[in-house]
């Protein structure tokens, strides 16, 4: 059964009285050379098993199940594991969850599914919650050697992006300080059913042995360069101001004491840079 043509899709929303569902975020792969594409994007071999997001009918696991050694799929959809069960018939390596990404514990699975196998995290994420799912990934600190993922093309600039330069965000600033991450390629809206109105990428997140920087609390670290985004447009310094509830001067004060215009955007903030104005405002510059 070939799950890229459209015919077989319509024949399995047919089949199952399932029809593809805008608020799960369901554009499902037609183009058939993009699953291989993502999963040597990913290097996944026999040896990995694999943490998917959003199966949908399969598409994609349906590819890594005959290259990874596991396949562990995670959908939120329940009318979607019947259709499952029939296009993964044959596959005796891949296991269908049903349940929301976000409130599963990643950790015990990845535990109990993959003990002693590299994991990697590889997946064509639902778009509205690309965010969520890898700010989740991230801060879970799961054992994983790489998470490749599918988003739209804007987000997957700002995952990619390097802190300190423009298209940065708090997002971008969490991928590199848990990651290495690398824009692998684009994709065309026309290669999804239905076409989304944007062009996708594929980017993969290496995760590092250790964060980028080191810092004393990473809640208080991420807290602070959450707040620095917090308000587009505005000058760093006002942005923690109002976001860490703090008084500006003391905000400015401590800019200044990490070497840092008090003027500075938060986009021109490096790693480095958060972690020394992370440790002016523990040492009290200003008050
Ligand atoms: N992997 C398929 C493909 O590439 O054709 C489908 C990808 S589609 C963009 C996103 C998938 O994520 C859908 O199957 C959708 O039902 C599922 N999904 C949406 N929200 C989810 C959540 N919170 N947890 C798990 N899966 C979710």
């Amino acid at each position: 059964m070939e799950l890229t043509d459209l015919a077989t899709i319509r024949a399995l929303c047919e089949k199952y009285d399932f029809a593809l569902s805008k608020g799960f975020g369901q554009n499902f792969i037609i183009n058939p050379g993009v699953p291989a594409k993502i999963v040597d994007a990913a290097g996944i071999d026999r040896r990995y098993g694999v943490i998917e997001i959003g199966p949908g009918i399969g598409v994609l696991t349906k590819e890594m199940a005959k290259r990874a050694g596991k396949v562990v799929a995670i959908e939120v959809d329940k009318r979607l594991p019947p259709v499952l069960a029939e296009t993964l018939a044959g596959f005796d390596n891949v296991k269908v969850i049903l349940q929301d990404v976000l409130k599963t514990d990643l950790r015990a699975l990845v535990e109990q599914e993959f003990p002693g196998m590299p994991v990697a995290v590889c997946a064509n994420l639902p778009y509205y919650i690309t965010s969520p799912i890898i700010m989740k990934l991230l801060e879970d600190k799961l054992p994983v050697e790489n998470i490749t993922v599918m988003v739209q093309k804007e987000a997957a600039e700002r995952l990619a992006a390097l802190p300190g330069t423009r298209e940065s965000g708090a997002v971008s600033c969490a991928v590199r300080y848990f990651a290495q991450p690398r824009m692998m390629f684009t994709v065309q809206a026309g290669s999804f059913y239905p076409a989304p109105k944007v062009t996708s990428a594929v980017v993969r997140m290496d995760i590092r042995p250790t964060p980028a920087v080191q810092v004393p609390d990473e809640g208080a670290y991420f807290a602070l360069v959450r707040a620095a985004f917090g308000q587009r447009r505005k000058t760093a310094a006002n942005s923690i101001a109002a976001g860490l509830k703090l008084p500006r001067p003391q905000v400015a004060a401590a800019l200044e004491a990490a070497g840092l215009d008090p003027r500075v955007r938060p986009e021109q903030l490096t790693l480095e840079d958060f972690a020394a104005l992370d440790a002016a405002l523990r040492q009290g510059a200003g008050q």
